[in-house]
């Protein structure tokens, strides 16, 4: 298959984050520091090049930007000002733009005015349905059981229609990933049934983001901080996602509090909460070299969850201390924030979280083929080598 060269790739790239590729003198400084480079997957050098060389179609299947957990230190290290550890998160954004099959991705990454607008219409439209349903039907004074502004039935069928949504396009694009990086990378034959014996790296991966606390950055931190309010905020996504897809009824029940399901909505909101003030406040203060440079995307992506969890947050407070009214209202807004903050996931760096894990297991199985490989060729006869 032909090579396809795109000589303005870079430039391309440049509306995605990176700015300096052009500054790399290919000396390797980076790889050699890479705490995650390896002899299969070698980079950050390896991808400066490709992209240097405008190899687009070869940058789309490969997995090692998602290798990457931007620990800073081949930045640190490199003698150009090259920035590669920045590079590697610009062609994150960029592969997200290509797993996506609706071009959103592309539109929402190169204009902020694009996803900004596209956020106020989903929250106005949400706000609207949401309102026109409670009036009609409801009364703004009662949150819960009959007559509710809300009831709780009704939300259930309206996060599982949000929810099925999101997971078409998740599942989508995922497929294309894998289409782009097992299908097309025809260098090396894999095996299918590795696919199942480390179909084990994906929920492992998913769970523990273990790769993440072997950044040497750690040191810099007490108590590996990064990746603990990583992990925080990844549990918090999930344990939310949770209970409003299964629990909702039992949330929105009260005003008593029912201990077995709400103290799970407490730990999420504050793991939630630590992280979204700690990633902020790392990003005003510019004071690690990850937070150096913030993508317009990334602020969306703050300012939405705070929204959210602030929002949720006082929410309760009034229904259980009995301002049902207010309680709606503000139940509404939270909605108008979660809606678009949800839906806009597949299109936005959030879908990391679903991509990471997955390479971590595409790169496993790719791994264990080399080394398969690997061992046929050692134990043929010298002659045949
Ligand atoms: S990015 Fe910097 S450290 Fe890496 S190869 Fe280029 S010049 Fe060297
Ligand atoms: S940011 Fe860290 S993990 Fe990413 S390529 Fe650079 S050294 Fe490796």
């Amino acid at each position: 298959m032909a090579t396809r060269v795109n000589p303005e790739f870079i430039d391309d790239l440049d509306r995605f984050g990176a700015e300096d590729v052009k500054m790399c003198y290919q000396c390797g400084d980076c790889s050699t520091v890479c705490p995650h480079a390896d002899e299969i997957f070698k980079f950050p050098r390896k991808s400066m090049r490709l992209l240097q060389m405008g190899l687009e179609s070869k940058i789309e299947t490969t997995l090692e930007p998602w290798l990457c957990y931007y620990c800073g230190q081949c930045s640190e290290q490199c003698p150009r000002e090259a920035d590669p550890g920045e590079t590697m998160m610009s062609l994150r954004r960029w592969l997200i733009s290509r797993y996506d099959f609706t071009g959103i991705a592309r539109l929402f990454f190169r204009s902020r005015i694009a996803e900004i607008a596209a956020i106020i219409i989903i929250a106005l439209i949400t706000g609207a349905f949401l309102l026109y349903y409670g009036f009609t039907g409801g009364n703004i004074g009662i949150y819960d059981g009959e007559g509710a502004f809300l009831p709780s039935g009704f939300i259930h069928r309206f996060d599982l229609t949000v929810g099925g949504i999101l997971l078409i396009f998740l599942v989508i694009n995922a497929f294309r990933m894998w289409n782009f990086t097992m299908l097309k990378n025809t260098s090396l034959k894999v095996p299918w049934w590795l696919y199942i014996t480390e179909i084990w790296q994906f929920p492992w991966h998913f769970f523990t983001q273990k790769r993440y606390a072997e950044c040497e950055q750690k040191h810099e931190h007490p108590v590996y901080m990064p990746w603990l309010l990583h992990l925080g905020l990844m549990l918090g996504y999930v344990t939310m996602l949770v209970l409003v897809m299964v629990f909702v009824e039992a949330l929105q029940s009260g005003p008593e509090i029912i201990w077995e399901v709400h103290i799970f909505g407490y730990l999420a909101s504050a793991g939630l909460l630590a992280g979204t003030i700690y990633f902020i406040r790392n990003r005003l203060r510019k004071n690690y070299i990850q937070y150096k440079k913030s993508h317009g995307t990334d602020w969306v992506f703050v300012i939405l969850l705070t929204i959210i969890v602030l929002t949720g947050i006082a929410q309760h407070v009034l229904h259980r201390t009995g301002v049902y009214e207010w309680a709606n209202y503000l139940y509404v807004i939270h909605l108008m924030a979660v809606v678009p903050w949800l839906l806009r996931m597949p299109f936005c760096k959030w879908s990391h979280l679903l991509y990471r894990p997955l390479a971590m297991y595409f790169a496993a199985i790719r791994r264990e083929a080399v080394r398969r490989q690997e061992t046929i060729l050692n134990n043929y006869p010298v002659f045949v080598k």
